[in-house]
């Protein structure tokens, strides 16, 4: 469950570098993101809702 992609997401540039997806050089290795949320009116508005924490338990 919740695997990461072995390949990037080429259209999608992301910076969230606490997220489980997250992948150095900005790249997201989510099979698929979605983005929320409906009748945002600015880019402010607008998050990743597939965003995961990473798992901090090898620390
Ligand atoms: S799932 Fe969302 S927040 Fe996480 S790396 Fe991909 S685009 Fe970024």
């Amino acid at each position: 469950m919740d695997q990461k992609n072995h390949e990037h997401n080429p259209g999608v540039k992301c910076l969230v570098n606490t997220c489980h997806y997250y992948c150095q050089g900005d790249h997201c290795d989510a099979p698929k993101i979605e983005v929320q949320h409906r009748n945002a009116t600015s880019s402010k508005e607008t998050d990743c809702a597939t965003f995961k924490p990473q798992n901090q338990s090898m620390s």
